[in-house]
Parts: C-alpha cells; structure tokens; sequence
C-alpha cells in the first residue's frame, strides 16, 4: 500500500485511474457493460494466514489514533489476483478486470479521519459501513470507536482479500501478539492478561463483514439479506471522481442509510482528467431530491479537497 499523504504528487496523480492507462478506451468500454457482482468474502478461520507476506508498518502521523497498514511484498512472479506492489502503474496490471483504485491508501482518507477527531464524531454502537473502502481505514477507525458493526466493501475482491482483510485484521491484533484461530475469536483472554493501551481486540473481527462487488449489486445484497439493518453512518472516501457512477452511489446511499443516518463523504474538488468532483456530485444529490448536503470542512492545502455530510432531506 502506498500512503499517499507521504509519497502523493497531487498534481500527477489526483485522479483515480481506473483499469492500465495504456488500455483506457478498452477499459472505458469494458466499464460500461461490466457490472461486478457482489460477494461477500468470509473472514478465514487462520488468522495467520491472512497475514503472511505482508509488511505491517504504524502510520505515524495520525494524531488521534495509531493505525497498521499492511503493504504487500512484491514476490514478482505472483499469480494476477494475488500480489500487490508498491508501484502504482503495476497496480492495474495485478487484478484482472477493472481495477477501482482500493490498492493504495488516497489522501481524503486522512482528512476524514482528522475531521472525525475534531469533530468528535461518535461510532459507539452505531452500524458502519465503509464505502469503496480500499485499505479500510475509516472502518477501522470506527471500529476502535466502538460501532456496534462495520461492513467493508469495495469493487475488487482482490483489494478485500489482500489489503482490506488483513489490514483489519492487523488492526484488531495486539502488538506484537499473534493471533488464534478463528475459532477462538469469541474467547477472549481475561483482562489481567490483556495487554495493557492494546486499542485493537480479536473480538473486534466479529463486528466486520466484507463485501465485494459493483455499487448497485452489493446494495442488493445487503439488502435482500434478513434483518438487514441499515447503516447510522457511511463512510466514503474518493469515491466520486467518475460521474458515471453518480447514479449507482446515490441509489445505494438512498437504499442503505438508516433514515436518520449520515454519510460523510471525502473527496477532492476536482479530479482532474475523469471529471467528477465535489460540486458536481452535489448538484447530482440536488436534482435527486432525495438527500440534503452540506460541506462540513474544506482542505486548501495542496489540491483542494471538501468534506461533505449528506442526509435524508426528512431526517432529523
Ligand atoms: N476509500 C479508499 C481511500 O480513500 O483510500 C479508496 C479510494 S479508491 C480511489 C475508490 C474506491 O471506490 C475503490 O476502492 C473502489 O472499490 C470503489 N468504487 C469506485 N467505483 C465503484 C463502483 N462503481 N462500485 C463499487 N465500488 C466502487
């Protein structure tokens, strides 16, 4: 995984880049007629495992809380659904198909999780889901915050199986510590034995579910499940830098918030190159009718980036 906060060059690379920029016009019209569908990915009995060949690293900068990031180690001749790089060009060349940008760690999700800090924003008991999740870190985020439940989901199975998973799973681990099977997540050591300022806890892995799939699809899944419950908060991060997608996400946020439930949605102003942005997705949420949304922080450092919450225009 990359952490673009340390290594981004905002001006080559605001944007997304969906699919090999050498097939663009390929992928485009690949884009149009592929709608992928939804899976959800169970959490493997082996923590272990789900571990092996990745490189935890401490984000550091990160005031309020100390995350991992697991970063995947290039073993060169991997098959294409399993490795990942550091290179952001071979990105695309390791998932087949469409590739939505989930392999590397983009900048607003830094700015969301400083703004849930400032802001004091409250996860306890809430049901979450952390939309387009890529490395998942909103999620984790407000899995340390004590929600009742956080689902992932992102387009590429790839990025679930091999960065969104473990990096949840490094995150629920105590330092150091290795895990127990999955059979003993439920067993939890008594508290004399815990390690003391542990923030992550194996029970933690027993709030998350996983999801794979196109927007419209997981959306349909989730809610053809029994007693689904909708979601209090989702959390959204570079999402709406393709404005063809507009009407996939405005639909899926109208069919999985709870109805006084918030979305907070980062993203850049502009991103140059695929033409979404900020505004241009407000005026989207406008002409829907269905939701009301306000710009909660602007970001003027480097490329211009907002903060938005959106809610039910009937909410309280
Ligand atoms: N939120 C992460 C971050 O800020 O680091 C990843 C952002 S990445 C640029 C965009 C994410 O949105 C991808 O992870 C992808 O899975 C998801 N995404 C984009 N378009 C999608 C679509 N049409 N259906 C499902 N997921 C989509």
């Amino acid at each position: 995984i990359e952490k673009s906060r340390e290594t981004a060059n905002p001006a080559a690379e605001s944007s997304p880049r969906p699919g090999a920029d050498k097939h663009q016009d390929k992928v485009t019209s690949e884009k149009k007629l592929c709608v992928k569908a939804a899976k959800e990915h169970s959490i493997p009995e082996d923590l272990n495992k789900v571990l092996e060949n990745k490189v935890l690293e401490k984000v550091l900068d990160l005031s309020h809380v100390k995350l991992s990031v697991v970063e995947m180690t290039c073993l060169g001749d991997a098959d294409s659904e399993g490795i990942v790089s550091k290179s952001v060009s071979s990105h695309s060349d390791l998932i087949p198909g469409v590739y939505e940008g989930g392999l590397k760690i983009w900048e607003c999700t830094f700015d969301l999780i400083d703004y849930f800090s400032e802001a004091e924003i409250e996860f306890t008991n809430k049901t979450v889901l952390d939309l387009g999740c890529g490395a998942g870190l909103l999620g984790i985020v407000a899995l340390r915050g004590k929600a009742d439940s956080v689902h992932f989901q992102d387009y590429n199975s790839t990025v679930i199986d091999e960065i969104t998973l473990p990096n949840v799973v490094a995150n629920c681990i105590d330092d150091g510590s290795k895990m127990g099977s999955g059979k003993d997540r439920k067993a939890s050591k008594p508290p004399s034995k815990r390690p003391r300022k542990s923030e992550g806890s194996p029970d933690m892995l027993n709030k998350c579910r996983f999801f794979s799939g196109e927007w419209s699809q997981v959306s349909q899944l989730l809610s053809s499940t029994k007693a689904f419950p909708k979601y209090d908060i989702i959390l959204t991060s570079e999402t709406i830098y393709n404005p063809d997608y507009y009407s996939a996400l405005h639909d899926t946020l109208a069919q999985l918030l709870d109805k006084n439930g918030r979305v907070y949605l980062a993203s850049k102003v502009h991103y140059f190159g695929v033409g979404g942005g900020t505004y241009l997705f407000e005026k989207f949420i406008e002409e829907k009718n269905v939701f009301r949304t306000s710009i909660i922080k602007t970001i003027d450092q480097g490329l211009q980036r907002c903060i938005m919450e959106i809610a039910f225009k009937d909410s309280c």
